[in-house]
Order: C-alpha cells, then sequence, then structure tokens
C-alpha cells in the first residue's frame, strides 16, 4: 500500500486534470445520453463562475458575488451580437470576457477602495441589480420574457453541432483552468494567499494591496463572461431567471462546499450542486435550501470544503508512507555574500500623535550605510512606531524621512518596500499554508516584478523571475540556517525560527535598509550567534541596519551608533562606549541593570 502510494505520488501533478480533460472530451463519442452530457456542461459553466470567484474569495479574502452579474453580462453580450449577426463563437467569447470584465472594474474599483466588507455590500446590490436592469431595457434584453432568436454558433463559418459544443465549453473550462493553476501557484497566488491574511505584511513587502486585489477580481470576471456566453448559446434562450439571487447563492455554496481557495474545488463544487440540484423535481422552489444546506456542509462541516479534505487526507498518507517531494534538499548554496549597498536613511523632526498620547515628538535619527544604527528605550517609547514611520503605514504628523536623499515619507507601505526598505516584526508575522521556502520567495517582491501575465503565459521573464526567486530564496535560508526546514509549514516553526525566518524574508528582498524590531528575542544561544554573526556579514557589505533591541549587551557589542528613546523624544545619542557611561541614560532608565537585559515584555507589532 505504501509503496503504491510512493509510486503514485511520483507521477507529476498535471497528468491528473489532463486525464480527467480527455475522459470528458471522449464521453460523447463513446455513447454517453444527453441529459447527462447537459449536466456536464452546466456543472462546467457553473464551475467556470465559481472559479473566477474562488480568486477573490478563496485566495484574494474578499467575499463578492458579482459573478453572476459578470456572467449575465457574457450572457447578453453573447446574444445581441448573435442577433447582430455575428455568430462566431470565438469573437462571441472576447467580447463576452470583455464585458464582464468591464462589469467586475466597474464595481470592483469602488467597493475595493472603500476596503472591509464594501465590495461584499456593492457586488451584493450589483446582482440584485440584474433582473432590473434586464427589464428597464427591455428592447433589447426582452425583459422578464427573456431573449430568444439567438442563432447557432459557429466556428469560422461552419455550424457547431451538440458534440462539438461539448467539447467547446469543455476546452473552455481546461483552459481557464489551466490559468487559475499557473496563476495561484506563480508568486502573485502566493501574494494572495498573504495580502488575505496580513494586508499589513504584504504592504511591507511590496505588494500594493488594492492593485493585486483588483487584478483578482477583475481577473475572475473573464470565466464568469465566458460562461455567460457559453450558456447563452447552449440553449439560444436567456431570461434574467437564471441570473437571480438564488443563483449567486448556489454560486457561494459551490465555492465553499468544493473549498474555495484551492484551484480544482470550484469544479469539485459545482458538480456536486449541478446534480444534486438536478435530483430535486422542484429546483427552483427548493435551490436556496439545498444551496443553504451545502453552505453549511462545506463551511462548518469540514474547514476548506472538500477539497481541503483531499488535502489533509494525502498529507496524511504522504507522512505515512513518508513520501518527501521536497526538491530543495540540497541547494547548492554557499551562503556567501556580495556586497549590498544600502541608502543613507534619515528621520528629520519626525512627530507623531496617537490621539492624545504623543508617541513620537521631534525626533531625528540617521542611519549609515555599512553601519548598525542601534534604538533602544523602555517599552512604549516609540522604538516600533518610528519603525513604522519609515515603514510607511503611518504618515507623520511633522518631520521628513528620506532614502539617501529622497523623500519618502507619505509615501503608500509597499512604494517604500519597493525602494528597498525591508522589515522585520516584533511579533512574527508568517502567513499560515505556506512553506519556509514560499514565505522566504515572497519576500522577492519587493526586488523585482514579473507581470501576472507573463506568470499565466508562463512567458521567458516569468520563468527567470522565478529562477532568481528560488535562488535568492535559499541563499537567504543559508544565511540563517534555515535551510534544512524548507519544506515545512512556517507557521509551525518554534519563534526563534520564526523571527529568523522574518530576517530571510526581509534579505531575500535584497533590501538598502533592514528594520529589526526586537529580533534577538526569544531565540536560544546558538540562534542568537547565527543572527550576530549575520548582522555583522550584512553591515560589513554596505548595507543600513536599524536595530531595535532590549538585550543590552548584544546591542554594544554589534551598534555603530545608538539612540537611546524615552517617552517618544531622542534623550540620547552616542557611540556604545558613550552610552554605556552617559549618567543620565544609566540614572533615568537603565538603572541598576545596566549588566543584564533591560527588561521588557512584547506588546504591539
Ligand atoms: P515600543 O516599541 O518602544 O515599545 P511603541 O512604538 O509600540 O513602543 O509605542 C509607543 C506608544 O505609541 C505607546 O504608548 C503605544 O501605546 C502607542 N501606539 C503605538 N501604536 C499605536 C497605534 N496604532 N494606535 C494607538 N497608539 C499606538
Ligand atoms: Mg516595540
Amino acid at each position: 500500500m505504501a509503496t503504491f502510494w510512493v509510486r503514485l505520488r511520483r507521477i507529476p501533478g498535471w497528468i491528473w486534470p489532463l486525464a480527467v480533460g480527455v475522459v470528458l472530451i471522449t464521453l460523447p463519442f463513446v455513447g454517453l445520453n444527453y441529459t447527462v452530457t447537459r449536466q456536464i456542461e452546466l456543472s462546467l459553466l457553473l464551475a467556470l463562475i465559481v472559479g473566477g470567484m474562488n480568486l477573490s474569495f478563496g485566495y484574494a479574502g474578499e467575499l463578492a458575488l458579482g459573478q453572476v452579474a459578470m456572467y449575465a453580462a457574457g450572457a447578453y453580450t453573447a446574444g445581441l451580437i448573435s442577433k447582430a449577426g455575428v455568430t462566431e463563437l470565438w469573437l462571441q467569447l472576447i467580447a463576452g470576457a470583455l464585458a464582464a470584465l468591464a462589469v467586475g472594474l466597474i464595481s470592483g474599483v469602488p467597493g475595493l477602495r472603500l476596503g472591509g466588507w464594501s465590495l461584499a455590500m456593492t457586488s451584493f446590490f450589483l446582482i440584485l441589480l440584474v433582473p432590473d436592469v434586464l427589464s428597464m431595457f427591455k428592447g433589447i434584453t426582452g425583459g422578464r420574457n427573456g431573449m430568444s432568436g439567438i442563432a447557432s454558433p459557429t466556428f469560422f463559418g461552419e455550424m457547431i453541432d451538440t458534440r462539438s459544443y461539448y467539447v467547446a465549453i469543455v476546452l473552455v473550462a481546461i483552459l481557464w483552468f489551466a490559468v487559475m493553476r499557473n496563476l495561484v501557484v506563480s508568486r502573485h497566488g502566493t501574494a494572495l494567499r498573504v495580502l488575505k491574511q496580513s494586508p499589513v505584511l504584504a504592504s511591507s513587502m511590496g505588494i500594493s494591496v488594492f492593485r493585486t486585489k483588483l487584478i483578482a477580481y477583475a481577473l475572475g470576471a473573464l470565466p464568469a463572461g465566458l460562461a455567460g456566453v457559453l450558456f447563452a448559446n447552449l440553449d439560444m434562450f436567456i431570461s434574467p431567471e437564471a441570473f437571480s439571487f438564488s443563483f449567486a447563492m448556489t454560486v457561494l455554496a459551490a465555492s465553499i462546499f468544493g473549498g474555495s481557495a484551492s484551484i480544482y474545488g470550484a469544479l469539485i463544487g459545482a458538480a456536486v450542486l449541478q446534480f444534486g440540484m438536478n435530483q430535486s423535481t422542484n429546483f427552483q422552489q427548493y435551490g436556496l435550501i439545498i444551496s443553504g444546506a451545502f453552505l453549511l456542509l462545506g463551511g462548518v462541516l469540514f474547514t476548506g470544503g472538500v477539497s481541503g479534505l483531499v488535502r489533509r487526507g494525502i498529507r496524511r498518507l504522504d507522512r505515512a508512507a513518508h513520501v518527501r517531494l521536497g526538491q530543495t534538499t540540497e541547494t547548492g548554496q554557499t551562503g556567501e555574500l556580495g556586497p549590498m549597498p544600502g541608502a543613507r536613511t534619515e528621520i528629520a523632526g519626525v512627530s507623531k500623535a496617537f490621539g492624545g498620547n504623543q508617541a513620537l515628538s521631534d525626533v531625528d535619527v540617521v542611519a549609515e550605510p555599512g553601519a548598525v544604527t542601534a534604538i533602544i528605550g523602555p517599552n512604549g517609547s516609540g522604538k516600533t512606531t518610528l519603525l513604522n514611520m519609515v515603514s510607511g503605514f503611518y504618515r507623520a504628523d511633522a518631520g521628513t524621512i528620506s532614502l539617501d536623499g529622497e523623500q519618502i515619507q507619505g509615501r503608500a507601505s509597499y512604494r517604500v518596500a519597493r525602494a528597498g526598505v525591508s522589515r522585520t516584526f516584533q511579533t512574527p508575522n508568517i502567513p499560515e499554508k505556506l512553506t519556509v521556502l514560499e514565505v522566504v520567495e515572497s519576500g522577492r517582491y519587493a526586488a523585482d516584478r514579473a507581470s501576472v501575465l507573463s506568470a499565466v503565459l508562463r512567458l521567458p521573464r516569468f520563468r527567470r523571475v522565478r529562477r532568481s526567486d528560488r535562488e535568492q530564496a535559499l541563499q537567504a535560508l543559508v544565511l540563517v540556517g534555515l535551510s534544512a526546514h524548507s519544506d515545512e509549514f512556517a507557521d509551525a516553526l518554534p519563534l526563534g525560527n520564526r523571527r529568523l525566518l522574518e530576517v530571510a524574508r526581509s534579505l531575500a528582498s535584497s533590501p538598502k535598509v533592514l528594520l529589526l524590531d526586537e529580533v534577538a528575542s526569544g531565540l536560544d544561544e546558538d540562534e542568537l550567534d547565527v543572527l550576530e554573526a549575520l548582522i555583522r556579514r550584512l553591515r560589513d557589505a554596505g548595507m543600513t541596519v536599524v536595530l531595535v533591541e532590549h538585550n543590552f549587551q548584544l546591542v554594544l557589542r554589534l551598534a555603530d551608533d545608538i539612540y537611546v528613546l524615552a517617552q517618544g523624544k531622542v534623550m540620547a545619542h552616542g557611540t556604545p562606549a558613550q552610552i554605556e557611561r552617559d549618567p543620565q541614560v544609566l540614572e533615568e532608565y537603565l538603572g541598576a541593570a545596566v549588566d543584564t537585559d533591560i527588561i521588557g515584555g512584547d506588546d504591539g507589532r
């Protein structure tokens, strides 16, 4: 059994969907009857809509129900241009996809700009509007009576017969799921998963939260538009009933039941719902109830839907059979560091208040390249806030922040990250369900660009970026001593390793300025040695290192320059030798604790 499983797992992953596709295409030719093929067709159309929804719902974490409106846009576009005499299916597919894209963009921009629940609400109203809009333009849409008189679709002038039409639907589905797979397994898929879990983290890594969510939402409109075109030509009749609220619930139920954060979950969910619905004769009447039942099943009984269940089963079998799929064990990385030029970071006169709480007042800090600049001070003195200001999370009330003389104050945080500022968090921010290697690779987002299109089409540029992402990530893992863990789930690592992992993620972005927030707390002796040696090497390589740290001895050993913060003000500044002897620092702040760590807890980010 175990060896059988191991052999099964050696088969490349893309074989399975391909096999399913081939079987589906041949079915009508080996005598499958019309009723079943029609159910398969409807399942695939539903799967296209659900797959599109999963990009924003499952991956980007935005509940958006608008897919049904995009589906309607595709269907009515096809109907209209068919009646106008354009029966070429591929022309209709392009037009329908574009119409759906337009609906997606128009409805997505305001919702995503406002954030939070806005997109869920705007898309909810969008689907409620569909029947009314269709009635308003009764003259061309036929209103509630529907649109009839759609001509048979053609392919380069040839009429498409029933069986060929079935094949066309399967092919479009294969095409979309290949696109979706390419996207999801690319750095953009990882970016979506990161921003779903932590927009703050995503933007600190150079990911524009708004843009990335909009791309996911807009891209998800395309398969809905395609499905609409295929639906209109299937019965050559469309009416508003097909685009009802109840259908939107079916889409949502299929998404959750199949597993919304999965590639093929849409196919499973759609097939189960489509065939399930078909068993109920009073489909119209009970549709909502059936959808509700599946929603509960998928959402409550097993998280992650059927595909989550399958994934967990596979993992269990893998463990039992000791399958190791990691291709990353021998890395060939030496951990050599080339030059890493830093940027002079100047914080001048920065103030920041939260309500009545003056967290920073008139702070001046300069961090030079090729030096470690330490910022110390008691809890609540404003250290993390200062890093947050540099990262662009907050806007300063007064003052300026610049990199090599260039203003970054007021820029969005993802732009600051792209300008070369990378950071770790006081409480490590490691997304779930990503491997150690994936987490570090995700840090590359700020360093190198590869468009969504190049990822979907696997263009040479994308492959090049992906290769260098992997190399740089492995290199960073060697540097922090975590390369043996590259295939493990990152969120399962112990605290010390998670801190080092954050350092690796930051390094992978080849930053000019590295901001480390209490990175040594929770590290054991060995990890501390690795970290200390690494910080020295980074400094010697020329990087600008800003170290917020409670461990005073570590600071004295590492820092070239120390700033002491107290209640949001710089109370002392100097070399370790000066700070160690500064009577004011000793008396007011360090007290008797000079030769031990400065006592502190964990708060803030
Ligand atoms: P440190 O990192 O030195 O321990 P922080 O920068 O976390 O200190 O906090 C400085 C002060 O600013 C504290 O009084 C804290 O409560 C406050 N503060 C920090 N972030 C926020 C925020 N997002 N909203 C309100 N108050 C904040
Ligand atoms: Mg802090």
